[in-house]
């Protein structure tokens, strides 16, 4: 394994939120959306052991942790984090060949994107459609992430996670993740700190076959056939940029955590929800939370003409409440509370969020 330090220099800009050079004083600083009050005090892990240390060390004297990579899936109170954020920078890379394939060893601190356009520049395949997905890869696992029909649990082998209750750094294989649809152990709990993980790539310029229809038909292929990888790269961020589904400081859309409620799995869907798209998984039925919640009135821009106006559901993508600029994250979890309870009373469907919150609730 040839460990390639220093990746944000070979890998291209970090991501926004990984200003390292300003100080960050509250979380609205830390968060794609915005929001969030002021930090207690804020450390850069700028490598793995250091991550450990500072983890250990906080846990040493009870000092609550919160772990922020992109801050792209993170809700934080308006009163803030009253103890330790660490930024996570790590930001090695390590490369083995073998037969065909590629297997590297990414620290948590790399920008996933980044990493993204560096496999599909060097001609590896396996996260081409998961390109434009915000933040860094120590969370990809987290929630399993996922778009356009692949998930970084298709092709993660292995990861090294710091237990915070045995105080043991341990290797961990993709079983004990428990990986599901946007959910892992890792989601439901502070317990364990992914410090890198290993990913399976193929060397190849083509793209595994496309599943996904909307992206299939954009690249004008026939779904299951392949084709250029970064030709998929592209028209996935074409679509991304659509939805507001790509960081963008002016576009207010993309002030979001992406989605902000899961999809539902239930054992039986309702007779109510009777024409609302549907997938078999894991041996349960998904259902489409976006139809869900325009069923039941809430339309995209939803919010927009309400009050001031400074949260709505986004104008671009169902499943994105966004803050339009001034807004709490009071506010912005009071239209979560009214969305899900709509929902509810349509559907007797209660949503639940996608996203990580901290110090909040709704
Ligand atoms: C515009 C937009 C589009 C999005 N599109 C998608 C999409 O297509 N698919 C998808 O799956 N997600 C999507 N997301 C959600 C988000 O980008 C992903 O969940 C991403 O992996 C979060 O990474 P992050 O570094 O920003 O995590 P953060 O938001 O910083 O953290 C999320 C949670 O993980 C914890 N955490 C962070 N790093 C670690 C670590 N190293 N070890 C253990 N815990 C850690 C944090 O404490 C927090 O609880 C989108 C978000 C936005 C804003």
């Amino acid at each position: 394994m040839s460990p390639i330090s220093g990746s944000r220099g070979v890998l291209g800009a970090a991501a926004v939120h990984l200003n390292l050079t300003a100080v960050p004083t509250t979380l609205a600083q830390l968060t794609t959306l915005r929001l969030g009050g002021p930090a207690g005090r804020v450390e850069v892990a700028a490598s793995s052991d250091e991550l450990v240390r500072l983890v250990a060390a906080a846990d040493e004297v009870g000092e609550p942790v919160l772990l922020v990579g992109g801050g792209s899936n993170l809700v934080v109170g308006d009163a803030g984090w009253p103890g330790l954020v660490i930024r996570v920078a790590s930001d090695t890379i390590g490369r083995e060949d073998a037969d065909g394939e590629q297997l590297i060893t990414v620290a948590a601190g790399v920008a996933w994107d980044d990493l993204v356009a560096a496999t599909v520049a060097d001609g590896l395949a396996g996260l081409e459609t998961m390109s434009g997905i915000p933040g860094l890869t120590g969370a990809t696992p987290v929630q399993n992430v996922g778009a356009y029909g692949s998930e970084v649990a298709d092709v993660l082998t292995g990861l090294r996670v710091y237990d915070r209750l045995s105080r043991t750094v341990q290797p961990w294989g993709p079983q004990q993740c428990r990986f599901g649809f946007r959910t892992s152990a890792f989601k439901h709990t502070d317990r364990f700190v992914v410090l890198d993980v290993t990913l399976r790539l193929v060397r190849r310029r083509e793209s595994g076959p496309v599943r996904y229809l909307e992206l299939a038909r954009r690249l004008g292929i026939e779904p299951g056939e392949s084709a250029p990888l970064a030709d998929v790269r592209d028209a996935v961020l074409d679509l991304r940029r659509s939805k507001g589904m790509v960081l963008d400081e002016a576009d207010h859309d993309s002030w979001s955590v992406g989605s902000f409620f899961v999809n539902p799995l239930l054992d039986e869907a309702p007779a109510q929800a009777e024409g609302c798209p549907r997938w078999q998984t894991d041996g349960r039925t998904k259902l489409s939370a976006a139809w869900l919640i325009e069923q039941a009135g809430f339309f995209r821009g939803w919010g927009l003409d309400r009050g001031r106006g400074t949260v709505s559901v986004s104008t671009k993508h169902t499943l994105a409440l966004t803050n339009r600029g001034g807004a709490t994250t009071a506010e912005l979890l009071a239209l979560a509370a009214e969305i899900r309870d709509g929902v509810q009373a349509r559907f007797g469907i209660r949503l639940g969020p996608e996203a990580h919150l901290r110090n909040c609730a709704f």
